[in-house]
């Protein structure tokens, strides 16, 4: 029903012009997908922390003159975390200014601290990954307390040898520890995986239960910026979904 690509304009913009005519481009063609497929995206702009400082005001502004209007939230991403994301501090203002959160990615390559870090220099309310939390217990209760939410893709997670074996992955202990989880794809295209893998693991390796599924989704719906009416189906369908599998 929804999706919510990190997207990196600037690495289209060589061949499609500014930031603003790639955002552009890019947002008429996912509604004019999801007049046919159903599926609405919203997209999180993101600045790839280990390269893009020259640009990464001005894709703040790209995405605060689309906030709401396709454009669901910032994102910071990069191979090296922590990343010294005090340099972002004023693209995040700019993005927080029109109402985005800032969505980064932290606790994947990096340890504890690299989510700390985008928590505190910032104001991160969205974590993409962060399994790594699970090294550090006070991060884990500061999570759940400010109900940070975190993008987990387990598949991802294990075909890059972070987790030896998907069984191990901390994504249930940091659920029952009471931080809200997302389950995703990462990149379906390089990984060969989709969302339902995710939830399978989930089923299969992890032995959720049923009310422990359905919380991925729900926090999905919650969190993310989709549009109410995408929201409220989506929230009904988890619903009835749970009703169905636990009636008699
Ligand atoms: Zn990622």
């Amino acid at each position: 029903m929804y999706a919510e690509p990190a997207i990196e304009p600037q690495l289209y913009s060589p061949r499609l012009g500014s930031l603003e005519q790639v955002t552009k481009t890019m947002l008429a063609a996912f509604g004019e997908a999801g007049k046919d497929t159903g599926v609405e995206v919203g997209a999180l702009l993101t600045i790839n922390t280990d390269e893009n400082l020259e640009i990464a005001e001005d894709l703040a502004y790209v995405a605060a003159r689309h906030a709401g209007r396709g454009v669901t939230g910032l994102g910071t991403a990069g191979f090296v975390e922590p990343g010294n994301l005090r340099r972002y501090r004023s693209s995040a203002s700019i993005a927080q200014a029109s109402g985005l959160p800032i969505v980064s990615h932290a606790g994947q390559t990096g340890g504890p601290e690299s989510i700390t870090e985008a928590l505190d220099e910032l104001g991160a309310t969205r974590i993409s990954h962060g399994f790594r939390a699970i090294e550090c217990t006070e991060l884990v209760h500061r999570l759940a307390d400010e109900k940070i939410v975190c993008d987990m893709c387990p598949v991802s997670n294990h075909r890059l040898g972070i987790i030896s074996k998907v069984e191990d992955h901390p994504a249930p202990r940091l659920l029952r520890a009471g931080i809200q989880i997302t389950l995703n794809a990462d990149d379906p295209l390089w990984f060969k995986a989709g969302i339902t893998d995710q939830y399978e693991i989930a089923r299969k390796s992890w032995g959720l239960s049923d009310p422990e599924i359905a919380s991925f989704a729900r926090a999905g719906a919650l969190a993310t910026g989709m549009s109410s009416g995408t929201r409220q189906r989506l929230l009904e369908g988890v619903a009835a979904w749970l009703k169905e599998e636990n009636s008699p």
